[in-house]
């Protein structure tokens, strides 16, 4: 009788184990994350109207499906940032020639049925499934029925379907069922409780990362930030104005902020913002001055970047510039 059991149980087990064979997935963007680019959104692990991530944070919305994986800015979208099969498989399905333009911009209507915009689907071994939404008009490489192999290129980054910035949406699926490739395992309808990665390598949680920062002879606006014009406006001595700015996702609720510029004679300038009053999925701040005298003193200006909750630091990012 214990036999049978022990048995039984080493089968079901067996079983289990292969219908949930775990996938070994690379990273399917061609950049380096936290650096070049970042997660906005991670699978949301509430299924009721609220949303958390994986690690219970706020990195998600509502029904968020998949991962959204943004590079720095248009400029660098445009530039070509590839796309890369997560895992060898098949292609089941390609989409190509949706346009490359924020849906706030033509609205939901226009790409009803199409919010992937251009994409591929492929089939793995064992019921695994990726996906690969809002790549670029014109750059899928790719036709049902092909063999891919892990780390080939299937296209680029773009703004196709259902965006507002470029990013490459993730989605996984086992067995026609949603999968965290961050926590794969636990119900999705639960966080912080014990899934594992399905990722190749190590890919930490950061509850806020630092997207663009550097210094400006204009005043930065969100517009010039996401598009990347920001950088063609570089402060010199004779520069209407000096400014910092900084942009940073995943601020919370609570979060203060401040920007401090030392100039070669002391302090140049500085803006502590306002405790948040909500969690915001990308913010910018901004310090500076206008030009007054005949030119700014040269030497060296040096922004000091703080997030701070009740006195303790969270987040800091340092950068300076020379004038000269
Ligand atoms: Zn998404």
């Amino acid at each position: 009788m214990r036999i049978a059991i022990a048995l039984l149980l080493g089968m079901l087990a067996s079983a289990g184990a292969q219908a949930a064979d775990p996938i070994a997935l690379a990273f399917p963007v061609r950049c380096e994350l936290g650096t070049t680019c970042f997660v906005q959104s991670y699978v949301d692990h509430d299924l009721s109207k609220g949303s958390r991530d994986y690690q219970c944070g706020s990195r998600t919305y509502d029904g968020h499906d998949g991962t959204d994986i943004r590079v720095l800015d248009l400029g660098m979208q445009r530039s070509g940032v590839e796309v890369l099969a997560a895992a060898s498989g098949r292609v089941a399905g390609a989409r190509d020639g949706m346009s490359d333009i924020s849906v706030r911009s033509i609205g939901k209507a226009a790409i009803a049925g199409k919010e992937c915009g251009n994409g591929v689907v492929l089939d793995h071994d064992n019921g695994w499934q990726t996906q690969y939404c809002h790549m670029a008009r014109g750059s899928i490489r790719v036709k049902t029925g092909d063999r891919v192999t892990e780390g080939q290129p299937l296209g680029q980054v773009g703004l196709s379907g259902e965006t507002e910035f470029p990013h490459l949406h993730f989605t996984v699926r086992l067995a026609g069922a949603i999968v965290d490739p961050f926590a794969f395992g636990p119900a999705l309808d639960s966080c912080k409780s014990g899934g594992r990665s399905l990722w190749a390598r190590a890919l930490d949680y950061r509850p806020r990362d630092v997207l663009n920062y550097g210094f400006s002879a204009v005043a930065p606006t969100m517009e010039l930030i996401e598009s990347g014009d920001i950088k063609n406006n570089p402060p010199n001595r004779q520069s209407a104005a000096l400014v910092a700015y900084i942009r940073v996702i995943g601020l919370q609720k609570g979060d203060e902020q401040s920007l401090t510029i030392q100039g070669p004679d002391g302090l140049f300038a500085e803006y502590a913002a306002p405790a948040l009053e909500s969690n915001k999925a990308q913010y910018f701040i901004s310090s500076g001055k206008a030009r007054k005298a005949s030119a700014w003193p040269p030497g060296n200006y040096a922004a000091t970047y703080r997030v701070t909750r009740n006195g303790a630091e969270l987040l800091r990012k340092m950068f300076d510039i020379q004038l000269d």
